[in-house]
């Protein structure tokens, strides 16, 4: 199945959570979930308590909308995450976390990660100083995710920038100068996830 083009608000009512998908909005009174918790459509209001594999499922739907990712990326996340020796709900939000899409987002040089994923695929993001157009590029701790130093570019993101209203996560500093830069400290944990997430029912749901 391909990506979801729909109004994205639906997916945070039928998430039960907001997943901030829409730039700026989502931290104003317009955003869609505040004023309407329901889940969509007619019976949303009437849905009873959901079943351990619909609170399974949701969990883990959620946080694949969260950073956007398709079904067969985060089954090829969860595989990596399954092979390590560590946990595998920190590994796998850990990899999830480090998309580049994720970070530039993160930084606030996109208003959303589908901006952010716009603004790689063109080219105005530079990883260690080489331009890396790959949204789903895994970042490291010591890279250095910076602009590329040229007016269209810079505007782009000074525009991102100038809006945000959420803070950078503890795992990334933010230098804003004439080109800003985000330098990745560590690898990022469970905490740093900007919504609540409980890994161990995600894990249950794809060891299936
Ligand atoms: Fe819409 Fe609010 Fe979700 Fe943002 S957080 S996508 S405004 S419902």
């Amino acid at each position: 199945m391909g990506r979801f083009t729909g109004p994205v608000c639906r997916l945070c009512r039928r998430e039960g959570s907001k997943l901030f998908l829409k730039g700026t909005r989502c931290d104003t009174e317009k955003c869609a979930f505040e004023r309407h918790r329901a889940s969509p459509g007619m019976q949303g209001s009437l849905r009873g308590k959901p079943t351990d594999y619909a609170m399974h499922l949701r969990e883990k739907q959620k946080v694949k909308r969260y950073y956007g990712v398709l079904e067969r990326q985060f089954r090829r996340y969860f595989d990596i995450a399954s092979r390590s020796s560590v946990n595998t709900g920190e590994v796998l939000l850990s990899l999830l976390e480090r998309r580049l899409d994720n970070v530039v987002y993160r930084l606030g040089f996109g208003l959303s990660r589908s901006q952010a994923r716009q603004i790689i695929r063109h080219g105005h993001i530079l990883v260690n100083g080489r331009c890396v157009d790959i949204p789903s590029y895994s970042v490291q701790p010591g890279d250095v995710v910076s602009v590329k130093n040229r007016a269209k570019s810079l505007q782009l993101v000074q525009a991102g920038l100038s809006e945000r209203q959420q803070d950078v996560p503890d795992y990334l500093n933010l230098v804003t100068g004439q080109v800003p830069e985000g330098h990745v400290l560590r690898e990022p944990t469970l905490d740093d996830v900007g919504i609540p997430v409980q890994p161990q029912l995600i894990i249950e749901f794809c060891s299936r």
